[in-house]
């Protein structure tokens, strides 16, 4: 889980560089390019051995629900990436979440959220923490002083997506960590739309950060895979035992493939977020649609300032609000290029209604109050030559009167 190899605790070199390099282990055949240990248990050498290891004495692999290697060069790379001490791989995004609740949070326990995050996320909460008789108040993302409010004496976590699905609505990280540190509360960051490219939430003063691998991280639409990143000790007595109890693990081969996928994470990123400023140049121009734009880069976006201070770039996901319900879906519907789905973060440019699709499952009450309008586009813009993209906007945009 850790950053065991001390060659590899240089915390100076560049995204890039640890994208490559952390995390790498050769076996005795030296290979350039990992293996994948795709086994589920582990020879002890001698019975003593075995309880030795089982003991925690000597460090071994036991069994892969908690502990593989080739799950662990994935965790050591992310955590390197988003500048953590360590981290632990999980089967889905909605995985690395839930677990990070159970292994926190009691009975009895308070946590503040806010509303506009990913749908399974608010079901979780809502649903199961709150039957578990975990107490869930919900708040809005960008008000630091409704956090404040929100704070009772057995508050006991913060969970924060940030820019948050789908309106792109952001925190002011560091504050809001000011906020959790002064009343010894943790705060816990969903880095998701930004990855570790855009955004590294722990050097801000997070606590934890959650990723769903399942979008940049692979970026290519393959897998589901997932990842808790914060400090070894708490991982170690938190999170593990949870994982290691309850298996929601994270399979070698996702792991394999994760770890490959990383390797290009910043070029893709850089290309994914220069193709989107193209494509909303080409919207913010044309009278039609120039102010339906949602996009944290645009000037004129009323959080503008703090993407420009915690974010490297402005990411790849953009919205369009549109008339209604109608309109957005005839405008999905004219879109020949971009395909439609209910995912985000794929190399092929993708669009969503989230009104009828990822958000359809919550209450229209709920919606509104996270800005998830009927007419709300959310677009995930691609690795595409971006001419391609604008021209196929364009062409659909026409179609339905735009
Ligand atoms: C997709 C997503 C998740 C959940 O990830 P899965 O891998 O699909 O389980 C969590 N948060 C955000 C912001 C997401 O976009």
């Amino acid at each position: 889980m850790g950053d065991q190899n001390s060659d590899q605790k240089k915390t100076s070199l560049g995204l890039a560089t640890k994208a490559l390099h952390k995390g790498r282990a050769w076996s005795e055949k030296r290979e350039n390019s990992p293996a994948i240990f795709a086994n589920s248990s582990y020879v002890f050498e001698t019975a003593e051995q075995g309880q030795r290891i089982f003991a925690g004495d000597e460090e071994g692999n036991i069994y892969s629900r908690f502990t593989n290697p080739t799950v662990e060069a994935f965790e050591i790379r992310i955590a390197a990436l988003e500048d953590g001490e360590a981290a632990l791989g999980t089967a889905t995004g909605m995985a690395a979440i839930t677990t990070m609740f159970l292994a926190h949070l009691n009975a009895g326990d308070h946590l503040v959220i806010s509303r506009s995050v990913f749908g399974s996320t608010t079901n979780v909460t809502l649903s199961l923490l709150q039957r578990l008789g975990i107490e869930v108040t919900q708040v809005t993302l960008s008000d630091l002083d409704a956090w404040q409010a929100a704070i009772k004496k057995n508050t006991r976590m913060f969970f924060s997506e940030t820019p948050a699905n789908p309106t792109l609505e952001m925190v002011d990280i560091r504050a809001l960590a000011n906020i959790a540190h002064n009343h010894d509360i943790l705060l816990v960051v969903d880095n998701v739309f930004s990855t570790p490219i855009l955004q590294r939430p722990l050097q801000m003063g997070a606590d934890i950060v959650v990723q769903s691998a399942t979008k940049y991280i692979d970026g290519q639409g393959r897998m589901l895979g997932g990842a808790i990143i914060g400090k070894e000790a708490y991982l170690t007595e938190y999170v593990l035992p949870m994982l290691r109890n309850t298996g929601p693990t994270l399979s070698p081969f996702n792991a394999w493939v994760l770890l490959k996928a990383l390797e290009t994470l910043p070029l893709r990123m850089e290309r994914h977020c220069s193709n989107t400023e193209k494509v909303v140049q080409f919207l913010t121009e044309r009278p039609s649609t120039k102010d339906l734009v949602h996009y944290p880069g645009l000037t004129d976006h009323p959080q503008h300032a703090l993407a420009k201070k915690q974010m490297d770039h402005f990411g790849a996901l953009f919205c369009l609000l549109l008339k209604d319900q109608q309109q957005a879906h005839a405008l999905l519907n004219a879109l020949q290029l971009a395909t439609i789905t209910a995912n985000l973060g794929d190399s092929k440019t993708l669009v969503t209604h989230p009104a009828t699709t990822t958000h359809s499952r919550i209450s229209a009450e709920q919606r509104e109050a996270a800005g998830v309008y009927d007419g709300l586009v959310r677009f995930s813009i691609g690795l595409e030559d971006w001419r391609d993209i604008v021209a196929d906007l364009e062409q659909a945009l026409e179609k339905v009167g735009l």
